[in-house]
């Protein structure tokens, strides 16, 4: 079976600074691959160039078959990619359960509704009237992540889902990954611990200065390779 996401040696700049490197990688249906990397890396410049918010210059991005390379962001979330962005962006001025039907706004038949995302976190039905503003970073990280989901997308793109959070609520977040999972999309993950990066995913890709420097099965990777691949030894 072909790939569901096929990023074929993509090339990213922001100016005169190429971010990303001739980067090609592969994620099956159900498979999760987690993207790892110092800050930097590149790594949120690839993730959003594969949802179509910063533009390739060399290179192709191929979803389901189809060449997306060139596709406006909202024709690419229609097609079923949704992403958690880093900083969660959510809209200021909106609701809890407002913030989750804006991302239903490019819905595809599939399991997640409101009643699903409060199912997976329960904390966000007894907040749903509050304001997106009034809510601790996990909180607004388990919002950013529903929304998403709301999509039903096909691929989901997660950047960085346990940046400034307490180990306990990483834990919560992590533990919904895992249900997430289980319903058999594709995601890729940008994470900096780099122990549950491998534990969570199928595939481990670390770029180091817009390069890919390793791209193994999660379960075969040492952590000498990692470590090698991380700093470039
Ligand atoms: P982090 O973990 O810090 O988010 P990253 O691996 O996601 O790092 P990117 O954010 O993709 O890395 O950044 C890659 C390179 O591109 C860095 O040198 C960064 O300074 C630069 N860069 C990222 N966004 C922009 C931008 N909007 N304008 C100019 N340069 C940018």
């Amino acid at each position: 079976m072909p790939p569901l996401l096929e990023v074929d040696a993509v090339e990213v700049s922001h100016g005169d600074l190429k971010a990303v490197h001739g980067v090609s990688l592969d994620v099956a249906e159900g498979q999760v691959l987690a993207l790892i990397g110092a800050n930097g890396a590149g790594k949120s410049t690839l993730l959003r160039t594969i949802a179509g918010l910063k533009p390739a210059g060399q290179g192709r991005v191929v979803f389901a078959g189809q060449d997306i390379t060139h596709l406006p962001a909202e024709r690419i979330a229609r097609l079923g990619i949704a992403m958690v962005p880093e900083g969660r962006l959510l809209f200021p001025a909106l609701s809890v359960e407002e913030n989750l039907l804006m991302g239903a706004l490019t819905r595809r038949a599939g399991p997640w509704s409101l009643a699903s995302v409060y199912e997976l976190f329960p904390m966000l039905r007894e907040l749903r009237s509050r304001n997106a503003t009034q809510l601790s970073g996990g909180q607004q990280q388990m919002v950013a992540i529903g929304r998403a989901l709301m999509s039903n997308p096909r691929l989901l793109l997660c950047d960085e889902l346990s940046l400034g959070l307490a180990p306990l609520v990483i834990e919560e977040i992590y533990r919904a990954f895992a249900r997430i999972r289980g319903q058999a999309l594709a995601i890729v993950l940008v994470e900096q611990d780099v122990t549950r990066a491998c534990a969570v995913s199928d595939q481990v890709l670390c770029l180091l200065e817009g390069r890919a420097t390793l791209q193994e099965a999660s379960a075969a990777v040492s952590h000498a390779q990692i470590a090698a691949a991380y700093f470039g030894e």
